[in-house]
């Protein structure tokens, strides 16, 4: 089997991610010189973009993750947000950028942004792979550092996943519907 034939099309090619990586870590490269961020990603679904931004990102930085999660198996956002795995290093007056896959409801980011600020760090901000900003349920979220914009479909690829697959293709697709209606 072949987990590209489950995809219904293409909505971001690898091409347009890695160009996009760059443009990002080259602007986070200039607003954080000397400021030795740390890039807190959050398990699992980041870690393709991650690994790509940082690829751009020329200055000295520090990796940390953490682990948020709110679909538990289906595809859509349950609002109850889980955290598993809280960051190692010591926050305190550092630079935190939260990288993450995408932002849907908001739910995960705020509930991951209000922890993070009980750690008093010197600044918040968020890059995320792609943005679904039409299904957004909360309102004071900021995304500093967006790659792209995308419609309110169930996307999978490029760190996304439908029950712990399609992580590792190398876009960003839309599921046919047969797969998760099966
Ligand atoms: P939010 O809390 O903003 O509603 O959802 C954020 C999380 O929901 C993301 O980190 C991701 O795990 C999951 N999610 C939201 N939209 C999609 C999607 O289209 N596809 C996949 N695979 N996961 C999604």
């Amino acid at each position: 089997m072949n987990l590209n034939n489950d995809i219904k099309k293409i909505l971001v090619t690898n091409e347009q991610i890695e160009a996009r990586c760059k443009e990002l870590g080259e602007q986070i490269a200039i607003d954080y010189e000397d400021k030795k961020p740390i890039l807190l990603s959050l398990l699992r679904g980041s870690i393709p973009f991650v690994t790509t931004l940082s690829k751009y990102i020329s200055i000295p930085l520090e990796f940390d993750y953490m682990k948020a999660s709110s679909y538990h198996g289906g595809t859509s956002s349950t609002g109850n947000v889980a955290i598993s795995v809280l960051p190692a290093s010591k926050l305190e007056g550092r630079h935190v950028i939260i990288v993450e896959d995408i932002v849907d409801t908001g739910f995960t980011l705020s509930t991951v942004v209000k922890i993070l600020k009980s750690y008093n760090p010197a600044s918040i901000e968020i890059a995320s792979l792609l943005d679904k900003p039409s299904m957004r349920k909360v309102d004071d979220l900021k995304i500093k550092y967006n790659g792209f914009v995308v419609p309110a479909e169930f996307v999978v690829g490029y760190g996304l996943d439908y029950n712990e697959l399609y992580r590792q293709l190398p876009y960003v697709g839309v599921l046919k519907e047969e797969i998760y209606n099966k």
